[in-house]
């Protein structure tokens, strides 16, 4: 497994790669890697020749720079998980690489990130889209893949594919969770151990609502309780609970069984914010 940590190397690796006439998967991560990240990469195997990883905190992409500072950082690990793995090659670039200047372009992606994580981290998406534009234009993958975990992201991450032309099919990989429900996030190792079970509290409302809503509950009735339930730990903060079409990301009231909906979910629980979401239809 080759570890590049420039633009230029990047850049070569892929040509050769393209003269070989080999098809080339993307998966952008942040590094402290688990098995979530690791399913996008075994889909990316499975439909691509050649599989690029980059591990890149992403300054801009963060509202609260405490957020930030305490993200974690395993790249050792990382490193080690991917090679076994069999990654072609992983681009670690410093901060000085993927920002040579503070971007002046701006990207605002309208109604898709007035709700949800666009409405409560300002600058989130924008952070995301530069970011993702820059990986794709040095990368040119055929394919990248991304989690159905931020599911948002998937939309405003399909927005940037349209608007900026750029020739890539993004695949779309499903939410891999622990035994117990619990969405698998990087976050999940700043969790104190008497923590996991009220972070479980997202997972249990994603199912309780999805289940009273297919058994034909008021939407406003169901995130009562689930807004009663989360208030029942002194130390978590529930964000939001919103029901939406999922791929709009329009709130809605109640359910469609025509068009695709999902339950999303964002909650502090002490000092980590934990995000979910459970499709309803499709
Ligand atoms: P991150 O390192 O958190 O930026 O995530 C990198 C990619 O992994 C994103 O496309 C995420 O949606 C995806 N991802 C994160 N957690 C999971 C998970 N539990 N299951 C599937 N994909 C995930």
């Amino acid at each position: 497994m080759k570890i590049l940590r420039t633009k230029d190397a990047v850049k070569s690796f892929c040509q050769n790669l393209v003269n070989d006439k080999l098809s080339i998967g993307f998966v952008p991560t942040m590094g402290a890697l688990h098995q979530g990240h690791l399913e996008l990469v075994k889909y990316a195997k499975e439909n691509t020749e050649a599989v690029i990883v980059s591990i890149f905190v992403n300054p801009t992409q963060f509202n609260n720079p405490d957020d930030f500072d305490k993200y974690p950082k395993t790249l050792d690990n990382d490193l080690e998980l991917l090679n076994n793995f069999g990654v072609d090659a992983v681009f670690v670039p410093d901060n000085q690489e993927i920002y040579p200047l503070t971007p002046t372009l701006k990207l605002d992606f309208g109604t898709l990130e007035r709700v949800l994580e666009g409405a409560f981290r300002p600058g989130h998406f924008n952070g995301v889209g530069i970011v993702v534009a820059k990986l794709l234009n040095i990368v040119k993958p055929h394919k990248a893949f991304f989690g159905q975990k931020d599911l948002q992201q998937v939309a405003v991450i399909k927005t940037l594919v349209i608007d900026f032309s750029f020739d890539v099919e993004v695949v779309v990989v499903p939410t891999v969770r622990d035994h117990d429900g619990l969405a698998l996030s990087s976050r999940n190792l700043r969790l104190e151990p008497k923590d996991r079970e009220k972070a479980l509290t997202l997972y249990r409302s994603l199912s309780f609502a999805k289940a009273e809503l297919l058994k034909g509950g008021s939407w406003l009735d169901i995130r009562a309780k689930v807004e009663a339930d989360f208030s029942r730990w002194p130390d978590v903060k529930l964000e939001y609970f919103e029901l939406v079409h999922s791929g709009q990301m329009l709130l809605m009231d109640g359910l469609h069984p025509e068009m695709p909906q999902s339950i999303c979910v964002a909650a502090f629980v002490g000092e980590v914010r934990l995000i979910d979401n459970i499709s309803v239809n499709h």
